[in-house]
């Protein structure tokens, strides 16, 4: 079998979409089907050229993101992440230009702690840690935000996510 026919890119949920603002459940057992479910969202990801997706964008409600920074270079380091939690925050924060693939070619500055241990399970299922700060913080917070139905225009102040959301509003008319 080649890589290609392995390959499943799938239909992504596009803001406003209940499906989004409805919490993601635990994984209780990392099995294949949760393997190609992560497998899937890379492919979808790297397809739409992101670097983070949670299973919820594909409308798929487990506790699962995928990120890579590295796709940003041009390079491939795709990390999986299974039931993810913060278990540490800074009390600093920092400031980065958010998107999202479900708000297609909308951006915000969102403030969030500047560093975050997250603590998950890999795809064999192993407990792991993981100390993120810089744009890898930002990335894993706005992904785990998904897993409990939250946005990134939700971090905003209600002026700038209903400008934001009438834009996309807009964009969807002129899109038909
Ligand atoms: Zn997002």
């Amino acid at each position: 079998m080649t890589k290609e026919s392995n390959m499943a890119i799938l239909p992504l949920v596009i803001a406003p979409d209940e499906r989004l603002n409805t919490p993601s459940e635990p994984v209780k057992v990392v099995d294949d089907s949760i393997r190609k479910l992560l497998d899937d969202m890379l492919d979808t990801m790297y397809a739409n050229d992101g670097i983070g997706l949670a299973a919820v964008q594909v409308g798929v409600h487990k506790r699962c993101i995928v990120v890579d920074l590295a796709v940003r270079d041009g390079g491939r380091d795709p990390i999986k992440f299974i039931n993810p939690e913060i278990i540490r925050k800074s009390d600093e924060t920092h400031v980065f230009q958010e998107g999202c693939l479900s708000f297609p070619d909308q951006y915000s500055d969102v403030i969030r702690p500047s560093s975050v241990t997250v603590r998950y399970l890999n795809e064999r299922g192993e407990q792991k840690e993981i100390e993120a700060s810089e744009l890898l913080a930002t990335c894993l917070q706005h992904e785990m935000d998904h897993l409990d139905g939250l946005l990134f225009v939700d971090r905003l102040s209600r002026l700038k996510r209903d400008m934001l959301l009438r834009k996309l509003a807009k964009q969807r008319r002129d899109a038909v």
